[in-house]
């Protein structure tokens, strides 16, 4: 709608892992846009079962290691968002196997088949490679850990700082790590064309899964909440909830996507940070807002309240915990003219009914 015929904005985006949380928001936002073919593929299409059979949409479910019919996809398509990643923490320490398997070796034909083809690639990858921060090694009061440089997460200059081998914890973001080294050599060397986003913590409706409703095993910190107060249990915090992270709002991230899709000049051959460093809260405030917009939801008072749980106890041997995620945006902010605007209030606000709806029986 008065665009410019020269835009060099992508008609044909293939989502690789259009089924899932990040996959059913962009596919949703790509397809409001009226005029752009969506290829969305995935082994999934519970999460998207709206958007099936709009004009625009067209859906393939298959599985990545079929790289004839992803070689297929690629070919047919403009851009190429590749989404499809086992990302949930309890997974790293447990099938840590299987989290690099999925990271590195399935994402790897992807890279190829886009290199082989020409296409562009939009890569999500994860706030997680940053690790720990710098600041969270040195003592409170020194100075050094004030110093916003050694905590401000920054995409070409911050140390990516990951714990021991024996700590499993780290396998994903090893694997993510190696990943975004391929890809920026693939462009350096063989020239793909590429932008690589690595998200810091990403919430609202269609998030992961209540775990015995739709899933099995332990769900990120806000599903893990929601099941707690979905079935009247006291929050559960690791370790205290002391960890502090920046939540975004899913259609401030999406807007980020659709701005790097949109403006190949100003994305090619860069990193973003996407989160929003306004947002950040210990885990333990994260619960106290929760319950506080649960309360309004719902018209209820919720009694049972947080409790603490070891890690160990909470995800087994080999968790380790990043300390601190703050994103430095200025990249997204200078390139995109991007701006994340929603507070976590009214994120939490928008993501708090979507729940109950959908799971509102598991309640009873
Ligand atoms: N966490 C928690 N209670 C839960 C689930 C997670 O206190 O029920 C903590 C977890 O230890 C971490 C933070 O919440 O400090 C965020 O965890 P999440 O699984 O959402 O992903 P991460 O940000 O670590 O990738």
């Amino acid at each position: 709608m008065g665009r410019p015929m020269t835009s060099p904005r992508p008609s044909t985006v293939c989502v690789l892992g259009a089924g899932g949380f990040i996959g059913s928001h962009l596919v949703e936002r790509l397809l409001a846009d009226g005029d752009r073919h969506v290829l969305g593929v995935d082994t999934e299409s519970r999460k998207i079962g709206h958007l099936l059979g709009r004009p625009g949409l067209e859906f393939r479910r298959f599985d990545l290691r079929d790289e004839a019919l992803l070689g297929e996809a690629v070919a047919e398509s403009d851009a190429v968002v590749g989404l499809a990643s086992l990302c949930n923490p309890y997974l790293y320490n447990t099938r840590a196997l299987e989290t690099m398997e999925s990271n590195f070796l399935r994402a790897l034909p992807v890279v190829r088949a886009c290199r082989e083809k020409g296409k562009r690639l939009v890569h999500f990858s994860t706030c997680e490679v940053y690790g720990r921060t710098l600041a969270g090694f040195a003592p409170e009061g020194s100075g050094f850990r004030e110093d916003p440089a050694n905590w401000l997460l920054s995409e070409d200059r911050s140390p990516l700082l990951l714990g021991p081998v024996s700590r499993e914890r780290w396998c994903y973001a090893a694997a993510k790590q190696l990943l975004e080294r391929v890809i920026w050599a693939e462009g350096r060397e063989n020239g793909l064309r590429w932008t690589i986003v690595r998200p810091f913590n990403f919430i609202g409706p269609r998030m992961d899964f209540i775990p015995g409703v739709d899933g099995e095993g332990i769900p990120r910190v806000l599903a893990c909440f929601l099941e707690a107060l979905l079935k009247g249990k006291p929050l559960p915090l690791v370790d205290g909830g002391a960890a502090r992270r920046t939540f975004v709002w899913i259609g401030d991230a999406v807007d980020a996507t659709v701005r790097i899709l949109d403006r190949p000049g100003a994305a090619d051959r860069r990193i973003f940070n996407v989160g929003n460093p306004a947002n950040e809260t210990t885990i333990a405030g994260l619960a106290a807002l929760l319950v506080r917009v649960h309360e309004e939801a719902t018209g209820e008072r919720f009694p049972h309240g947080t409790r603490s749980v070891p890690a160990e106890e909470f995800y087994g041997e080999g968790y380790e915990d990043s300390d601190r995620r703050v994103p430095d945006v200025s990249m997204a902010r200078t390139l995109l003219g991007w701006e994340p605007r929603t507070t976590l209030e009214d994120a939490l606000r928008a993501t708090v009914p979507a729940f109950l709806k959908a799971y509102g029986a598991a309640k009873a």
